[in-house]
């Protein structure tokens, strides 16, 4: 289905007939039936060849646990990924160049969710009664309405961060568009979490790192230390104060951090060790404070509750013999000498990756072969409610990831 031009006013509207007020919160549901609840948590560019190290060093606990109870394996992508073209494919399970949003930048303009002409999946869980909570979720900006809540993330616009693309305006500062659903929801969010920084911070430039590389880089990861402690408070006090059925987080700075902190060797290319010598530690440690963070959120978890950890693509120093353009070996914004990245033409060399653990989940298995791709989200999510997949959708729900394969999914 297109969604119409004006989707949020329409939206709006039926919100308001469909559902009663109170209900946006997720509170006052009159339904009988208790709806299955999942969390869906996205982690930008999470790279398994740095993981697996990690886990097998005690260093990743709560994810090691949800291998050891759940599914998981490598998720196949789409080619030349980024964040904005996986994100709103696994929003629609389209593919790009059906969606829109093909880029951070399409048509000269900076991705944003009024190009969406495919339905994501919080309108139609929204329109199925099932409530949805969304925070820092990529190219979720300007947010839509949802029956719940909406945060956007990656790609909003505001001070320090006009064009939106990779850097991180404060909450007070957002330009251009609301970052925020339902509106009363951002003071309320001020008072309680704080003024927190939506997405990551920006890559320094080579300017700003030449002759101060040691400082630029300690500041700069102190900077992302502070941004995901922010995160950590938000989703608690989200998962707190405002439960879901549905509730979708994400996360970014790790995908950032390995564009130019990626622990390679002086034969890889790009290799400085001014820069790439100084803080070998600073990407596995991301995915110690993902670990972090994710021991948080599982505080929320009980064993009715479906998890689905989800990375868009992975990430790899640079590679393919195919870039030949100088430009290659910088950042999207080509001003940081970037050392690793994921948007190489053939995305199986980056694939993303998929944990999922829950009531009827297998536990133990490992999904080989690339088979299950970021198409089958959506698909496998509104499975789980029981709402069929809409008919454009290109992916299918992953029926051998639970116990009865028929694809039946075990009913709370
Ligand atoms: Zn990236």
């Amino acid at each position: 289905m297109r969604i119409p031009k004006v989707p949020q006013a329409i939206f709006a509207l039926v919100l308001l007939v469909c559902v009663a007020p109170t209900a946006l919160f997720g509170q006052g549901q009159s339904t009988a039936k208790p709806r299955p609840r999942v969390i869906v948590i996205g982690v930008n560019g999470m790279e398994m060849d740095v993981i697996r190290p990690l886990i097998l060093q005690g260093k990743m606990p709560n994810l090691a646990g949800i291998i050891k109870k759940g599914t998981y394996g490598k998720l196949r992508t789409v080619s030349a990924p980024n964040c904005p073209r996986v994100y709103s494919t696994l929003f629609t399970s389209t593919r790009p160049e059906e969606h829109g949003v093909s880029g951070f930048i399409v048509g000269g303009i900076t991705a944003n969710t009024n190009m969406l002409k495919e339905e994501p999946i919080w309108s139609i869980l929204s329109k199925n009664s099932i409530t949805v909570g969304m925070a820092n979720v990529p190219a979720t900006f300007p947010v839509m309405p949802v029956n719940g809540y909406m945060i956007s993330g990656m790609l909003t616009r505001g001070k320090n961060c006009e064009d939106g693309v990779l850097c991180a305006p404060k909450l007070s500062e957002v330009q251009g568009g609301e970052a925020v659903y339902p509106p009363a929801l951002k003071a309320e969010l001020i008072k309680n979490v704080g003024n927190f920084y939506i997405d990551c911070e920006r890559m320094p430039s080579a300017e700003e790192l030449k002759d101060h590389e040691p400082e630029v880089i300690e500041a700069w990861l102190k900077k992302v230390d502070v941004i995901r402690a922010q995160q950590t408070q938000l989703f608690d006090y989200l998962l707190n104060t405002h439960p879901t059925d549905f509730t979708w987080l994400a996360q970014s700075c790790e995908d950032r951090t390995g564009h130019w902190l990626y622990p390679i060797a002086p034969y890889n290319a790009g290799y400085n060790p001014k820069i790439n010598a100084v803080r070998t530690d600073a990407f596995p440690n991301q995915y110690i404070g993902f670990d972090g963070v994710l021991g948080s959120i599982l505080k929320h978890v009980d064993d009715k509750t479906y998890v689905f950890i989800v990375s868009d693509h992975g990430i790899k120093p640079l590679r393919e013999f195919e870039q030949t353009d100088p430009h290659a070996h910088m950042d999207h914004e080509k001003t940081t000498p970037v050392i690793a990245k994921h948007d190489f033409a053939d995305g199986d060399d980056v694939p993303g990756s998929f944990f999922a653990m829950g009531p009827g989940i297998k536990q133990g298995l490992r999904l080989m072969g690339l088979e299950v791709s970021v198409y089958d989200l959506a698909p496998t999510i509104l499975h789980l409610y029981g709402i069929d997949p809409s008919k454009q959708m290109r992916g299918r729900v992953l029926s051998e990831i639970f116990e009865n394969s028929d694809g039946k999914v075990a009913q709370k």
